[in-house]
C-alpha cells in the first residue's frame, strides 16, 4: 500500500492535501520524496519564520532535549521564564500565559476578558465582539468567535455571546456596541480570509472606544505576529496599545506553542486553578521560542522583512498579467488576488514549477515565506509568477 492510501485509511479526512511526500527543508527550499525541490511561500502557514532546519534552532533542540524538555507547570523552569521576560520586555505588556497553539491562546484570552468583566461589572457583561470574516482557531469557543457563517454548521450548540462586525464599518460597531460587551477581538490583517489589513483609522477608533467604555481591546496576532508584518507585533504599526494579544504560530518555528500576553489591566486577572496548560510553558518549547525572538526582535532583521515585503509586493505589481486583480498585505504577508475561478489552477501550476504558495478566501493566493526569504529568491519566484500569470 502506498503512502497516500495509507493516509487515507488511518487519517480522519479533515484536509485537501496537495499530492506530495515531504522529506527534507533546508531554508526556504523543502524537497520531496522524488528529489524535487520547491520554494517555499507557505511556512506551514506561517509558522517556519526562519525556515526550514536554521542551525541556531537545531542546535537549540539537541541542546534542550538532551537537558530537560518537560517538567509540567508545577515546577520553574530558566527557558519558561526568559522566554517570558523577552516577550514581555519586547511588547510592553505585563505577564504571559503559555499555551500550545493559537486556538488554545484565542481561547484563553476569551476567558480572562470575560473574568475581567464579571469581577467588575458582574455577570450579564460577557459579549465579544470580532469581526465579520475573521477567523480564530477550531475549539468551540473560537470557532464561535470566527465571523464565517460556513464554521458555524453541525457542532452545536455553539458558544454564546459573540457577535459579528462589519470590517473597517465604525458605525456597525457602534450599533452591536451595547452595555453587555466586554471585549472587541480582531486580527489586525485577516489572514485566513484573504490578507485583508484593517483600515488605521478603523482601529484607532476601535481603541479610543475601548478606552472610553472599559472594553478589552483583544488582538489576535497568531499570524501577523513575529516579525511577519516587518514588526514583531502588527499592533505597533497601528500604534495602538492592547489589553490582550494572543501569540503562536511563528513563535514556536516549527514546534507547536501559544501565548497570551495581558497589560496592567489583565495581568492578575487569572489566579491560581483559573487556567492551565500540561504542555504550555514547556522548556523545550520556550528555549526555542527564545532562540526565535533573539534572532528575529533585532531592528536590522525586522527592517530587512519590511523591505523585501515591499520589494516582493511591487515586483509581484510589475508582472503585467490580468490575472492579478489586486496585490495587499504589509511585510511578508501578501496577498495576491486573482480570478475565483482560476485561483487553483494557478496554484497547481506554481507548484508544477516548484513554488509552493496558500490560498486565503475566496480568490487570494496568499505568500507566507519564511522571513529569510532571500532577494534572488523573490527574483526567481517573479520570474516563475510571470510565466504562469502570463
Ligand atoms: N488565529 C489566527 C489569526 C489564525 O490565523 C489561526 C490559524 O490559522 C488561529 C488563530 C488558530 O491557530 P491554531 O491553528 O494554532 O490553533
Amino acid at each position: 500500500m502506498d503512502l497516500f492510501q495509507k493516509e487515507s485509511q488511518y487519517l480522519m479526512q479533515t484536509y485537501a492535501r496537495f499530492p506530495v511526500i515531504f522529506e527534507k527543508g533546508n531554508g526556504c527550499v523543502l524537497e520531496d520524496v522524488d528529489h524535487k525541490l520547491y520554494l517555499d511561500l507557505t511556512s506551514g502557514i506561517g509558522v517556519n519564520c526562519l525556515g526550514h532546519n536554521h542551525p541556531a534552532i537545531v542546535q537549540t533542540i539537541s541542546k534542550q532535549a538532551s537537558e530537560l524538555m518537560h517538567v509540567s507547570n508545577l515546577y520553574y523552569t530558566k527557558p519558561m521564564i526568559d522566554c517570558a521576560e523577552k516577550l514581555v520586555k519586547a511588547s510592553q505588556m505585563k505577564n504571559v500565559f503559555f499555551a500550545n497553539s493559537g486556538a488554545e491562546a484565542n481561547e484563553g484570552m476569551i476567558k480572562i476578558a470575560r473574568k475581567y468583566s464579571f469581577e467588575k461589572y458582574g455577570k450579564n457583561r460577557n459579549k465579544i465582539l470580532t469581526l465579520k470574516n475573521s477567523f480564530h482557531g477550531r475549539t468551540m469557543a473560537t470557532l464561535s468567535a470566527t465571523g464565517q457563517d460556513k464554521f458555524h454548521h453541525y457542532f452545536y450548540p455553539f458558544v454564546d455571546g459573540f457577535d459579528f462586525v462589519e470590517c473597517n464599518k465604525i458605525e456597525d460597531l457602534k450599533k452591536k456596541l451595547d452595555d453587555s460587551v466586554c471585549g472587541i477581538f480582531m486580527e489586525l490583517i485577516q489572514g485566513e480570509s484573504g490578507v485583508l489589513p484593517l483600515n488605521y483609522d478603523f482601529v484607532k477608533e476601535v481603541e479610543t472606544i475601548c478606552h472610553e467604555k472599559d472594553i478589552l481591546l483583544m488582538i489576535d496576532e497568531v499570524q501577523t505576529g513575529i516579525g511577519r508584518t516587518g514588526t514583531l507585533f502588527a499592533f505597533e504599526q497601528y500604534d495602538i496599545k492592547p489589553d490582550l494579544v494572543s501569540l503562536a504560530k511563528g513563535l514556536g518555528a516549527g514546534i507547536p506553542i501559544g501565548a497570551i500576553l495581558a497589560n496592567e489591566k489583565c495581568q492578575n486577572v487569572f489566579q491560581k486553578g483559573d487556567h492551565g496548560s500540561t504542555f504550555g510553558g514547556n522548556p523545550l518549547s520556550c528555549a526555542i521560542a527564545n532562540t526565535v525572538l533573539d534572532i528575529v526582535n533585532q531592528p536590522d532583521f525586522l527592517q530587512d522583512v519590511k523591505e523585501k515585503g515591499n520589494y516582493f509586493i511591487d515586483q509581484i505589481q510589475s508582472i503585467s498579467s490580468k490575472e492579478i486583480k489586486e496585490v495587499r498585505g504589509m511585510g511578508l504577508m501578501i496577498g495576491v488576488v486573482v480570478d475565483q475561478n482560476k485561483r487553483s489552477t494557478l496554484i497547481q501550476e506554481l507548484m508544477k514549477q516548484g513554488i509552493l504558495v496558500l490560498s486565503a478566501g475566496v480568490d487570494v493566493i496568499r505568500l507566507l515565506p519564511p522571513l529569510i526569504l532571500s532577494y534572488e529568491q523573490i527574483d526567481e519566484v517573479i520570474s516563475i509568477m510571470k510565466g504562469v500569470f502570463q
